[in-house]
């Protein structure tokens, strides 16, 4: 026994190998002593010995493997633009840079230049948002969902809130309206009926104990036939008229843009909302907006000035790295650069841009893939016009098994879907230079499969 141990390879000696020497000292020794401890049992056990060069290569792969990062970055082909599993909104190189050197030295972000004190995080966005939507004021948290909470918490703690029973939704991520609005403290008081809420449902309903009307985005479906949703209009008139607060949880707010026609017929933009003068309305930054992930609220400035006495708001708030790539998309959206925004700028593609993408693709992949250009539906996703599909165009793949090959393509970070037995390449959402990293991953599957 003792001599079969005696063909371990000693630690320094490992340390000091040649193909070992980019690696971090104590990261490889902690690998070397965890290796060792099971090749000795491997020994004692009748395992197979292992030459010196091969211990190496054995411990430079767990290495490898163990600094690999988690985070990756894919091609989305699945057509869906704001896709909260893949990211949501994408940031521009442009954006990046422009921000890079505030992130990367001192900034004011709380601190008020002209006087030498102590200033807000918050008043960075404050011009801005008066410029594009004439609001009074803006608070920004660190995503929509904690806005609701914080909103709700702070308005309607002990105190009911009416809500339409057809807006008692659930998003994706378990983020259900009424867990939320219990959590917050708040009661609910629905009304209504799933398919048809009227005014008069919501004047029935308000009592001394009443807080807020509330209007939540339904996001993630539809009601459609036979339905009637009272509108944000007339909830925020009979709100004033009853001395109480109205709020909008928009979901995936937008700016009405030029170019955007398909988007306004379902969803109201967010100059719509703001010109109709609400007390309250929350959206996410990283939805349609394009932006970093956050909340942002906005409304009259006394109900603002009330949230951010709430201690709450410490919990929730942001980084200077979200200000940061908020004040600069919104600066982009002021300036019309709208080629700085990803995610605006894909909602913006024609027909004939998507078809050259897929013809462009087309031409990438190789013959025995059997490719196909197709017209296809995209969809804006985040919440907007869910049933509302976008015109796109992809490219459907065909191979002995179509699972096998959405998953080949998966491991290789491609994210395709699989539709009538074949996998589908949409272009609607693909970036500049996604075309060759596809390209690259059909070689080495058919590669792999010809051997
Ligand atoms: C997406 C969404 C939220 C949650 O927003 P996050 O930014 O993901 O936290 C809340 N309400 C509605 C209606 C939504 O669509």
């Amino acid at each position: 026994m003792e001599n079969i141990l005696r063909h371990i390879p000693k630690t320094d000696k490992l340390l000091k190998a040649k193909a070992l020497e980019e690696c971090n000292g104590v990261l490889l020794k902690k690998i070397i002593i965890e290796f060792l401890d099971i090749y000795r049992n491997n020994l004692l056990e009748g395992g197979a010995r292992m030459e010196f060069e091969e211990c190496v290569e054995c411990i430079k792969e767990i290495y490898r493997k163990r600094t690999k990062k988690s985070l990756k970055s894919l091609v989305n082909a699945t057509g869906i633009i704001v896709h909260t599993n893949l990211g949501r909104s994408v940031f521009s190189n442009e954006i990046l840079e422009e921000i890079k050197p505030l992130l990367c030295a001192y900034n004011n972000l709380e601190y008020d230049l002209k006087e030498g004190v102590r200033s807000e995080r918050y008043i960075h966005l404050k011009n801005l948002f008066a410029m594009l939507l004439g609001v009074e004021d803006v608070l920004v948290v660190n995503n929509n969902a904690a806005a609701v909470f914080l909103i709700f918490n702070t308005f309607a703690k002990n105190k009911e809130v009416i809500v339409s029973r057809g807006e008692l939704i659930e998003i994706g991520g378990s983020f259900r309206i009424p867990r939320v609005m219990e959590d917050s403290g708040a009661i609910l008081k629905e009304v209504g009926t799933t398919n048809k809420t009227y005014l008069k449902d919501y004047q029935e309903a308000i009592n001394p104990n009443t807080a807020m009307l509330f209007k939540a985005h339904k996001s993630n479906y539809e009601i459609a036939g036979f339905s009637k949703e009272v509108s944000y209009q007339e909830l925020i008139a009979l709100a004033q008229e009853r001395g109480l607060l109205d709020y909008y949880d928009l979901g995936s707010g937008y700016f009405g843009l030029k170019g955007l026609d398909i988007l306004k017929k379902y969803e109201m933009p967010l100059e719509e909302i703001a010109s109709l003068n609400p007390s309250l309305v929350s959206f996410s930054g990283d939805k349609l907006l394009g932006g970093a992930q956050a909340g942002i609220i906005f409304g009259k400035k006394c109900y603002i000035d009330q949230l951010k006495q709430n201690q709450l708001l410490r919990m929730l708030r942001v980084d200077k790295f979200t200000l940061a790539v908020l004040e600069a998309t919104l600066m982009a959206y002021l300036q019309e650069k709208y080629e700085k925004i990803p995610t605006y700028k894909m909602l913006l593609q024609t027909k004939e841009i998507l078809k050259k993408k897929a013809e462009k693709l087309l031409g990438l992949v190789q013959e025995s893939f059997k490719p196909v250009i197709l017209e296809t539906k995209g969809y804006s996703g985040g919440g907007a016009m869910p049933n509302k599909a976008l015109e796109s165009f992809g490219i459907a793949l065909s191979f002995k098994d179509e699972k096998q090959l959405e998953q080949l393509l998966r491991e290789k970070g491609v994210i395709a879907r699989i539709e009538n037995g074949k996998v589908i390449l949409d272009v609607m959402a693909l970036l500049e230079g996604d075309e060759r990293i596809i390209q690259k991953a059909l070689l080495e599957i058919e590669e792999s499969y010809a051997r």
